[in-house]
């Protein structure tokens, strides 16, 4: 998740009902950011992402993480809904009425063996915190802490949702399903960025990390003597071809400037040197933004038909209940404007920088389906830790990133509500 362009984008556009969101109170920004630089909060933060690094756990089964969570909300004082979609928790800071704005963490992580050397490596063999989840939630934790102080001053409640299930698992769909959402008028998400140095943040309007989906196909023939294939229906050429024609989606139909993937990573056929088999199967993974659908339609005719020329019949799994499509990340422009207000005043605007579009995906995008929302990239680099990709068994976070995470977070909610709403509610009242 490197960013490859490093280009400053602080284009505002004014206009009716789409204001530009100038900040009213500009301390705010670097109250927080003091704030979460204090030891009783960076400390906090630190530890809290440790234990959680000691001990991670898989999608849904967040148990322990979701403990934690609670009882740091409960010594905080802040009321919480538990058991939501399972393991997730959604706390509330503030008036407790309308408006609601949403602040989002991730909790689970991955079936990877740590493979780094340090204090607090994972405890459980084949489980991992390698994306980052655990910052996410200790960052969030940090965030209420800071709103929690400044409870009084919010014009409004915000909604902090710790949710289950990231990672294959559209955790995030499940939370919007339970209706706890409904009357949140936007959601602000964050996800952990290796190197990028700590300190700067990216981010863009619109499309900005792909949709995603999985398929597994199996391609049935008729097996025989690999001497005789005459007398068989071979499903091994047949996959070949297939195979093949699914790069040409790529290659031949998609526009070549709109970001798409397709990659066959599974390839099963018989065990034998000389025995052809009934069936082969293949699978493998999709990427794209708004053509998403499409594609996967595409990808299910050109596997079918592709198939019948080699005499083969073909079906297509797309795990819709296990790994259901994600659809891709998309920023609502006027809550990029907000980001890139807020992070500015706190960072400086060279070290808020314009991220290019990135096939990887993350489940926040369900939230913006339902409501507007905004996602950003957090940099963890240091000289020492953090270039290592995310979802390597090397994987690291510069920790001092963390109080840029929390102030963020607790400033683009506050604001958002202080301002933003504030402004359409000034133009409306003068209309
Ligand atoms: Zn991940
Ligand atoms: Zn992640």
């Amino acid at each position: 998740m490197a960013f490859a362009k490093w280009i400053s984008s602080f284009l505002l556009v004014l206009c009716l009902f789409e204001p530009t969101f100038i900040l009213s109170d500009l301390s705010i920004t670097s109250k927080f950011l003091e704030e979460a630089n204090k030891p009783e909060v960076f400390n906090w933060m630190v530890g809290i992402r440790r234990k959680l690094h000691e001990y991670p756990e898989l999608l849904y089964e967040e148990f322990k993480t979701s403990q934690l969570v609670r009882q740091e909300l409960d010594d905080l004082n802040i009321p919480y809904n538990c058991s939501v979609a399972g393991t997730g928790v959604i706390g509330y800071v503030g008036t407790m009425k309308e408006p609601f704005v949403a602040l989002r963490a991730d909790m689970d992580g991955l079936p990877i063996h740590e493979l780094v050397e340090w204090e607090h490596r994972s405890k459980i063999d084949g489980k991992m915190h390698a994306c980052g989840h655990d910052a996410h939630t200790a960052v969030l934790l940090g965030a209420s802490k800071i709103l929690k102080a400044h409870e009084k001053e919010l014009q409004g409640t915000v909604v902090l949702v710790f949710q289950p299930a990231e990672e294959g698992g559209a955790g995030a769909r499940k939370v919007l399903d339970t209706g706890l959402l409904d009357k949140v008028k936007a959601i602000f998400g964050l996800h952990v960025a290796p190197g990028v140095p700590v300190g700067v943040v990216g981010s863009r309007a619109g499309d900005f990390m792909a949709g995603s989906g999985t398929f597994e196909a199996e391609i049935e023939g008729q097996g025989g003597h690999a001497a005789q294939p005459h007398l068989a229906i071979d499903p091994v050429v047949a996959a070949s071809t297939v195979i093949l024609s699914l790069q040409h989606l790529i290659s031949r139909e998609a526009d070549p400037e709109d970001l798409q993937v397709v990659t066959v990573t599974k390839l099963e056929g018989s065990n034998a040197f000389n025995v052809i088999p009934d069936t082969v199967k293949i699978g493998g993974t999709f990427r794209a933004f708004s053509t998403i659908k499409k594609l996967k339609e595409r990808i299910e005719e050109v596997i079918v038909k592709q198939a019948a020329v080699s005499k083969c019949n073909a079906t297509v799994n797309f795990f819709d209940k296990e790994k259901p499509l994600y659809p891709a990340v998309y920023n609502n422009k006027n809550l990029y404007a907000h980001y890139n207000s807020v992070a500015a005043q706190m960072l400086g605007p060279l070290r808020v920088v314009e991220a290019p579009q990135v096939t990887v995906s993350e489940d926040f995008a369900f939230y913006q389906e339902e409501l507007p929302g905004l996602f950003f990239f957090l940099g963890i680099m240091n000289d020492t830790h953090g270039q290592e990709p995310v979802h390597s068994p090397y994987f690291e976070i510069a920790e001092d990133a963390f109080p840029y995470g929390a102030a963020l977070h607790a400033s683009l909610a506050t604001t958002y509500l202080s301002d933003v709403l504030g402004e359409v509610k000034n133009l409306r009242d003068e209309l």
